[in-house]
């Protein structure tokens, strides 16, 4: 394949520049001409596409966000705004896609291939680690870092003055932002989706630490494990604990990407471009990610329905260490 678009596409995260850099380049590289389909399927649909060159993607290795734009789009869910897309992509004489983006990109990709045989590599970006396939997503190790640093600055305000703080992060199926940065951020307490967790227990938790002369918990929570003003409620009655709740919303998502991240862009994106290369007849219509550190490429089907990652035994670790 010769002609290839790139998309970002559903929530932005940390690391989408890298690889669309990574994409651009390499494709290049290779003698393939890239075009930058802006706003996700939304500009595929409406034609927003436009040839990139190397110094297209210059000076935004660093940068959190995505110069390319993105968009949750309605119409592409229909027939009709499919065609549309596969029309335009024949107008511009675009071959084959790289989508980055989370699983609802990756069902749309598959959708356009089922129904209008579009070629795609999808390439996992998004911050929440959802996506089970891979060990890591593209912009997770970031939000980790970010979250990380919150813990660090609130610990400092939650020990001086001998109070509890509820950390909300993103996560409403899968809880890996709370577990990764609750364990590396000596967490007290980590609730997340995958472990239902007795509010009686952390109550519990919360007396016994107190008895043990620790005064301030750091409570850190997946916004699918509960909510957090019932939860500092309870608390605050059956324990007598002052409890703070901090939001971090979308600071999360933003922010210059980590090294991994970049690395990991970097890594998917040329893997995704050589799969594309290699697709002389047109038909590729996978994902790749990451396994053991060994880029690895993948059905979207299977990759879909790869089920929850689990991290049991950092769960463990973590329950041990916080006590
Ligand atoms: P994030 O994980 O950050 O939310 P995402 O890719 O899962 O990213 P979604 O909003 O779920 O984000 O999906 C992005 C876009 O993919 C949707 O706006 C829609 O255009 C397309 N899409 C999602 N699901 C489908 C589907 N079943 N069929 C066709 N297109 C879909």
């Amino acid at each position: 394949m010769k002609n290839i678009g790139v998309l970002t596409s559903g929530g932005d995260a940390p690391g989408m520049n890298a690889c669309v850099r990574a994409v651009v380049r390499y494709a290049l590289e290779k003698d393939m001409r890239v075009y930058g389909i802006y706003r996700g399927y939304e500009g595929l649909i409406g034609g927003d596409i436009k040839p990139l060159e190397r110094g297209s993607v210059s000076d935004i290795i660093q940068r959190g966000g995505t110069i390319l734009k993105t968009a949750r789009c309605k119409e592409f869910e229909t027939l009709a705004g499919m065609k549309k897309a596969a029309y335009n992509m024949k107008v511009f004489g675009v071959d084959g896609l790289v989508v980055i983006g989370g699983d609802g990109s990756f069902k749309g990709a598959k959708e356009l291939f089922d129904n209008f045989g579009v070629p795609s590599v999808g390439i996992p970006g998004t911050i929440d680690n959802d996506l089970a396939y891979t060990d890591y997503t593209l912009g997770f190790d970031t939000a980790v870092n970010t979250v990380l640093s919150a813990i660090n600055n609130l610990r400092d305000t939650m020990t001086s003055h001998d109070l509890a703080n509820i950390v909300e992060v993103m996560g409403r199926h899968c809880g890996d932002i709370a577990l990764f940065a609750g364990l590396a951020g000596g967490a007290e307490i980590i609730l997340i989706p995958e472990k239902k967790v007795d509010l009686e227990d952390i109550c519990e938790k919360i007396r016994e630490n107190r008895v043990k002369g620790k005064l301030s918990n750091i409570i850190v929570l997946a916004e699918g494990a509960g909510n957090a003003e019932e939860i500092q409620k309870t608390i605050e009655q059956e324990t007598g604990i002052q409890i703070r709740t901090t939001r971090l919303g979308h600071i999360q998502r933003g922010g210059t990407p980590s090294m991994a991240d970049r690395i990991l862009g970097a890594r998917l994106g040329v893997k995704a471009v050589d799969l594309l290369y290699e697709d002389h007849e047109k038909k590729v219509n996978k994902v790749v990610g990451i396994k053991n550190n060994k880029i690895v490429a993948e059905d979207y089907e299977t990759a879909l329905k790869a089920t929850s990652k689990g991290h049991e035994d950092l769960y463990t670790i973590a329950s041990i260490l916080c006590k």
